[in-house]
């Protein structure tokens, strides 16, 4: 048994792979996308998000806690994110669900009972489950046991990876995973590195390698069209190299903003695309 840090275990999801599906959500991630929209996701310690709108004003988390984070202005609740030592007393004691702790450590085991609840649906809608996250091949160990797991189990398994990690480590997860949701965001190595923070020469590597490996894999590319719209040439170009992948186009929406407010941080506020527009270009290019 292997501990693992995730953030959520969706049920029910049909956006995630095949047939109706368990996503468990690692936290944690190497990237970070402008668009994201699991902005919880990305560092792999516990967090907390504030939604004001729920706070009745109790003043328990500010009695609550040690280190003098809490503060009532003109401008509302604020927590002082550098003076926080992470032990979520406030977030316990705050009855009006205001403040929520986000991720948590648990194991393996855990996990496998939470998947095993739905092995039904999975057989009967063609499912089974999603690692996804944050980045869930960043904690290879735990991930590999749940996949050999899930194999001996008879319950269908998905890899959603954006791909930047050591080829050992896709190698190593390969046999034990029946599909590979593979994230191409950008051509261009600058483009991607301003969209997410890294160049793509290892992630359109490893993806070479993982298509020519024969394993089932999936492309899934984001499309917001401020940052990443000029790609989507680029990577139709490369991807006709591979015609027995399936690529899939996701349009950007603003569902995460409220999340970015729950964590204090900016976001980037981009322009939902038109649908019409999107089925021009997966028509144009390819894609799902
Ligand atoms: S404990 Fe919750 S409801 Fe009370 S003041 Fe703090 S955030 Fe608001
Ligand atoms: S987690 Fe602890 S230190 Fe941080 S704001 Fe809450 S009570 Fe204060």
């Amino acid at each position: 048994m292997q501990t693992v840090n995730i953030f959520n275990i969706q049920h029910f999801s049909v956006h995630d792979g095949p047939g109706v599906r368990t996503v468990v959500f690692f936290k944690g991630c190497n990237l970070h996308c402008r668009w994201c929209h699991n902005p919880e996701s990305i560092h792999k310690e516990k967090e907390i998000l504030l939604y004001p709108d729920r706070c009745i004003g109790c003043g328990a988390c500010v009695k609550q806690c040690p280190a003098g984070a809490h503060s009532f202005t003109e401008g509302g609740h604020r927590i002082d994110r550098n003076k926080c030592i992470h032990c979520f007393r406030c977030c316990e004691e705050c009855y009006a669900d205001a403040l929520v702790c986000v991720g948590e450590e648990t194991d393996t085991e855990t996990v496998m009972d939470e998947i095993r609840r739905n092995k039904g649906y999975f057989d009967h809608s063609g499912g089974g489950v999603t690692f996804s996250g944050g980045e869930c091949m960043l904690q290879t160990e735990p991930l590999l046991e749940l996949l050999k797991s899930c194999r001996r189990e008879g319950i269908h398994t998905a890899v959603d990876t954006a791909g930047n990690v050591p080829w050992s480590s896709l190698e190593e997860v390969l046999p034990w995973t029946d599909l590979f949701l593979y994230d191409i965001k950008a051509f261009d190595p600058k483009v991607h590195k301003a969209c997410t923070g890294v160049t793509n020469e290892r992630i359109l590597e490893n993806f070479r390698r993982l298509a020519e490996s024969g394993a089932a894999v999936t492309v899934r590319i984001p499309y917001v069209p401020e940052l990443n719209g000029t790609q989507l040439e680029g990577i139709s170009s490369f991807l006709s190299g591979y015609p027995q992948i399936r690529a899939e186009l996701l349009p950007y929406h603003s569902m995460g903003n409220s999340k970015y407010h729950a964590l204090e941080e900016t976001f980037f506020a981009g322009t939902v695309p038109d649908k019409k527009a999107v089925e021009q270009l997966k028509k144009k290019y390819h894609f799902y």
